[in-house]
């Protein structure tokens, strides 16, 4: 089972993460995915696409793009 789009992280319950690539900051935050899919469309690959990345800014340190990784986090929907 591969997640490739926006709709595979939802079916899956896959969380998507984005992490500042400021020296220093490291900071990381968990992509509202229903956000994202109102955004980009539900068949959106955020494979081999900057467009996710280039729009994530630190609530942090401000910086402006960042790297995106998936992650299945069951224990943090647990509380649902
Ligand atoms: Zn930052």
């Amino acid at each position: 089972m591969s997640v490739r789009t926006l709709q595979d992280c939802l079916d899956l319950d896959v969380g998507i993460w984005g992490h500042c690539t400021r020296p220093n900051c490291g900071n990381s935050v968990r992509l509202d995915i229903h956000n994202l899919i109102e955004r980009y469309g539900a068949d959106y690959s955020y494979i081999g696409d900057d467009r996710l990345r280039n729009a994530l800014r630190c609530n942090r340190c401000g910086h402006k793009g960042g790297s995106i990784t998936i992650s299945q986090m069951y224990s943090a929907s647990a509380g649902r």
